[in-house]
């Protein structure tokens, strides 16, 4: 069967960078996130956000991402209940992406609230990148054009970095990008191994 590793980490620590060399090695990568977004600008799902949390969150047929940010990231109970739309519509999504995927030897699972959602149950590995705070709160900052404030609002709703390193198989350290690649070359081997 195909081990499924979940690859975390907080905001701007570098997931997706990792992913990809992950995928340049051939290994299938579903970015959670990414299917999220997808999910998100459905009628049937923009139905349901209408429902929980009114029309000004839909502008144009499509999710307002900053009113909706603007909500969640100031109350948890908000998040959850975004969270409990969203998250089934992606898990099942997910099975069956990975079914899909059944000949690689792993694949990987990348979502920065793995731990949160408690995803890392599901997962044979976990991975979690780290950066330091200030260099990812300026990676993100120069990607999305958006405040310190806002950004860590975001990161006040996630896990710290020593609670998800206590769960995880392995740390990457995401600082020069030619030793995240060694770090990530050196994991795959591993995991190939441990097969
Ligand atoms: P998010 O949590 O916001 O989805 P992420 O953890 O997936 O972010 P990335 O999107 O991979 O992080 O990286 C954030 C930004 O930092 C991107 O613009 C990326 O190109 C840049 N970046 C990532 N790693 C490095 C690195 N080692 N050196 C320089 N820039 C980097």
């Amino acid at each position: 069967m195909t081990k499924i590793v979940g690859l975390t980490g907080g905001i701007g620590s570098g997931k997706t960078t990792v992913a990809k060399m992950f995928q340049e090695l051939g290994i299938p990568i579903y970015i959670a996130d990414t299917e999220a977004r997808t999910f998100t600008n459905q009628p049937k799902t923009l139905a349901l956000i209408a429902e929980e949390f009114g029309t000004s969150v839909i502008d144009n047929g499509q999710l307002d991402r900053v009113e909706m940010a603007k909500i969640v990231f100031n109350s948890p109970e908000k998040l959850n209940l975004l969270n409990a739309i969203i998250h089934p519509l992606v898990g099942n999504h997910f099975k069956e992406w990975l079914l899909q995927h059944h000949a690689a030897p792993f694949i990987i699972k990348e979502t920065a609230i793995l731990f949160e959602t408690r995803g890392h149950l599901l997962c044979d590995y976990v991975i979690t990148v780290t950066a330091p705070m200030d260099v990812r709160i300026s990676r993100v900052q120069n990607r999305d054009l958006t405040s310190e404030a806002e950004i860590q609002k975001r990161i006040n709703n996630q896990w710290s970095d020593a609670q998800r390193i206590e769960l995880s198989d392995f740390v990457i350290t995401n600082n020069r990008i030619e030793s995240t690649l060694q770090q990530v070359n050196d994991i795959y081997n591993k995991i190939l191994k441990f097969l």
